[in-house]
C-alpha cells in the first residue's frame, strides 16, 4: 500500500504520493487547488471546515477559526476553546490531516493509512511527538517524520544519485523561515547544519502591507476610526496576501478599500512593498550569513545549488538579495510543492527501508512490482541512508558558580546544536552540597535559536535522579550519559561514582497521553 507524504505547513498543507510512473504526484483538494490553508473553523458544535473555506470565515468569525497552529505543536496545554470543548494543537492539525486524506479519498479512491509527516528541521523532540501524534488523533499511521529540507533535497536530488552535491535550503514559507546546508551524494542524504527563525514567514510581510494599507485608507479618510474596526482590517488582512502575491509578478497594483461610505483607491508598487518589508529579508540574510559560517567551520565552502523552498521564495526580492549578498544563483523549483514531492520519495524510502532484513534488497524490487515503479528509482531512493543534525542543546542544570548559595543556576549542554545524530556524551559533573544523599539531575533543551547557558533560554524537559545513596562529600563525582537517538528520543544515564547508584530516563517530551489522543481522534471523527 502507498505510503503517502504530507507537507503540513504553517499556512499552508498538501500531500502527494509517488506515482507508477515514478513520479511524485500531490492530489488536489476539493476545490481543485494542489495546496491547502492549514486554517481550521469550528463552524459549529457538530461541525469543523477546513482550508479555503475556513479562511475565508476568518472574516465573519475570526473567533471560531484557528491559523498557524503548527507554531504552538510540542505545547499539548495551549488548548483552544470553541462550543464549549477545549482542542490541543495537535487535535487541531489533525483536522488538517483529516481534510487532506479525505481529499484523496474523494480523487483517488484510495483510503491513506500510512504516512510520512513533514517536520521543520529546527522541530525539536517535542515537536515532532505532537506531530506524530496529530496523525494518530487523525487516524493515521506515521511511519516517520522527516525534515523538510531533507524532503526538498530528496527531491531534488532523486534522479542524481551518482554525483555529490552541496546544496542550501532556503526555506522561506507563511509563518517560519529556516536554512539548511546538505550533502547529497550516492548513498546519502546528510544535515551538515541548520538554522533558522521559526518566528518569521510570509505572514510577516502580509501585516506589513495591511498596515501600510492601512495607513493609505485613514490618510485619504482621516477620522472615521476604520483603524479600530475589526472587520475592516480582518477584510485588509486577507486581501494583503493576495496583493503581495500580485506583486510578485507586477510592478504595481490598484487596491479598492471601503469602510462605512468611503471607498478609497490605492496604487501599491513594488518597490514601496520592498522597501517597507526590507528588515525582513535581511533577517533571512543575517541567519544565512550565519548557517554559512557554521557549515564552513565543517569545511563546507562551496555549494552546488541553493534550493528556494516555501511559497514566500516567490519574491524576487529573496532571489536579489541572495544573488547580491552572497553571488548564489538561486533555483526556484516548485517551491510551495517541493517539500510534499521530496516526502513521497521519503515515504517510498522508508517502505523499502521498513521491510529490508539487513543486506537483503528483494523488497525494493517487490516495492517497484507492486507500485509498478523502475526497481532502479526504488532501489536508489532507498539506498540512501538520511543522517540528520540535533537542532537544538541538550543538557543539564548545574549550580552557577556566580552564586553558589542561590538559586540561580546555568545549563550546561553535553549535546551542542547541530551534532549528527544519533550521538552519544558523556561527561563528569561533581554534587554540589556537603552530605546529598540523593542527586537530581535537572534536564533542559536549548530553548531560542541560539545556544546560550543562561537558565532562561533553556526549557526543562525532565530528569533522573539518583537516591538512597549514603550522605555523599560536595565534590563527588557523577557521571551523565546522553543518548540521542536518530529519531531524537533522548535517553539519560547518571552514575554516581563512588557507590554506583544510577538512574536511567528514557525521555519523550511533550507526549499526549493515551486519554487526550482518543478523545481527539473521537473529535475529528464526530466534527468533519
Ligand atoms: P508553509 O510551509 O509555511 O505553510 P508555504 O511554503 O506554503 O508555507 O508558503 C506560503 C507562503 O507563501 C504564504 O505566506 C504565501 O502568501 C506565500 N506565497 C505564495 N505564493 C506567493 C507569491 N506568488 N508571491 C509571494 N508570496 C507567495
Ligand atoms: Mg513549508
Amino acid at each position: 500500500m502507498t505510503i503517502y507524504g504530507i507537507d503540513l505547513g504553517t499556512t499552508y498543507s498538501c500531500i502527494a504520493r509517488v506515482d507508477s510512473s515514478g513520479r511524485p504526484e500531490i492530489i488536489r483538494n476539493r476545490l481543485g487547488r494542489e495546496v491547502t490553508p492549514s486554517v481550521v473553523y469550528f463552524e459549529s458544535p457538530f461541525h469543523v471546515v477546513v482550508g479555503d473555506d475556513a479562511k475565508k470565515a476568518a472574516l465573519t468569525h475570526p473567533d471560531l477559526v484557528v491559523s498557524r497552529i503548527k507554531r504552538e505543536m510540542g505545547h499539548p496545554e495551549a488548548e483552544l476553546d470553541f462550543h464549549d470543548r477545549s482542542f490541543t494543537p495537535e487535535g487541531i492539525s489533525a483536522f488538517v490531516l483529516g481534510d487532506l486524506v479525505g481529499s484523496v479519498r474523494e480523487a483517488t479512491g484510495e483510503e491513506v493509512k500510512d504516512v510520512v509527516i513533514t517536520v521543520p528541521a529546527y522541530f525539536g523532540v517535542a515537536e515532532r511527538e505532537s506531530t506524530k501524534a496529530a496523525g494518530a488523533i487523525a487516524g493515521l499511521n506515521v511511519v516517520n517524520v522527516v525534515a523538510e529540507p531533507v524532503a526538498a533535497a530528496f527531491f531534488y536530488g532523486v534522479h542524481d544519485t551518482d554525483a555529490t552535491r552541496t546544496v542550501l535550503v532556503f526555506d522561506l514559507g507563511g509563518g517560519t523561515f529556516d536554512t539548511t546546508v546538505i550533502r547529497l551524494g550516492p548513498g546519502e542524504v546528510t544535515v551538515v547544519c541548520t538554522d533558522g527563525d521559526h518566528q518569521l514567514g510570509g505572514a510577516d510581510w502580509d501585516d506589513r502591507l495591511a498596515a501600510h494599507l492601512c495607513d493609505l485608507f485613514t490618510e485619504q479618510f482621516p477620522g472615521t476610526g476604520a483603524e479600530d474596526d475589526e472587520k475592516f482590517l480582518q477584510d485588509i488582512a486577507l486581501h494583503a496576501e493576495e496583493l503581495k502575491q500580485s506583486l510578485t509578478s507586477r510592478q504595481a497594483c490598484r487596491h479598492r478599500m471601503t469602510f462605512g461610505d468611503h471607498t478609497a483607491v490605492v496604487e501599491v508598487r513594488r518597490d514601496t512593498f520592498e522597501a517597507i518589508t526590507a528588515e525582513f529579508v535581511e533577517r533571512t540574510m543575517a541567519i544565512t550569513e550565519r548557517t554559512l559560517g557554521l557549515a564552513a567551520e565543517r569545511g563546507v565552502d562551496h555549494y552546488d545549488e541553493v534550493l528556494l523552498v516555501g511559497g514566500s521564495t516567490r519574491m524576487p526580492a529573496i532571489d536579489t538579495a541572495l544573488r547580491e549578498r552572497f553571488g548564489f544563483a538561486p533555483k526556484l523549483h516548485e517551491p510551495d510543492l517541493a517539500v510534499a514531492k521530496g516526502a513521497a520519495w521519503f515515504a517510498l524510502h522508508e517502505s523499502v527501508r521498513l521491510r529490508r532484513p539487513v543486506g537483503d534488497d528483494s523488497p525494493a524490487a517487490e516495492i517497484a512490482r507492486a507500485m509498478e515503479l523502475p526497481e532502479g528509482v526504488v532501489r536508489a531512493t532507498a539506498e540512501r541512508a538520511v543522517t540528520n543534525v540535533v537542532p537544538r542543546a541538550f543538557g543539564v542544570a548545574v549550580v552557577d558558580p556566580a552564586d553558589p548559595d542561590g538559586d540561580s543556576f546555568l545549563v550546561n549542554h553535553l549535546i551542542s546544536a547541530n551534532t549528527a545524530l544519533p550521538v552519544q556524551k558523556r561527561k563528569q559533573f561533581v554534587t554540589a552540597y556537603d552530605d546529598q544523599t540523593s542527586i537530581q539531575v535537572l534536564i533542559y533543551e536549548q530553548a531560542g535559536s541560539i545556544e546560550s547557558e543562561e537558565a532562561e533560554h533553556n526549557k526543562h524537559i525532565g530528569e533522573a535522579v539518583v537516591s538512597r545513596l549514603p550522605p555523599l562529600r560536595k565534590g563527588s563525582p557523577v557521571d551523565v550519559t546522553f543518548k540521542l537517538d536518530a529519531d531524537g528520543v533522548l535517553n539519560v544515564d547518571v552514575l554516581e561514582i563512588k557507590t554506583r547508584g544510577t538512574a536511567t530516563v528514557d525521555i519523550k517530551i511533550g507526549d499526549l497521553t493515551e486519554r487526550q489522543v482518543a478523545r481527539a481522534r473521537d473529535d475529528v471523527a464526530r466534527l468533519t
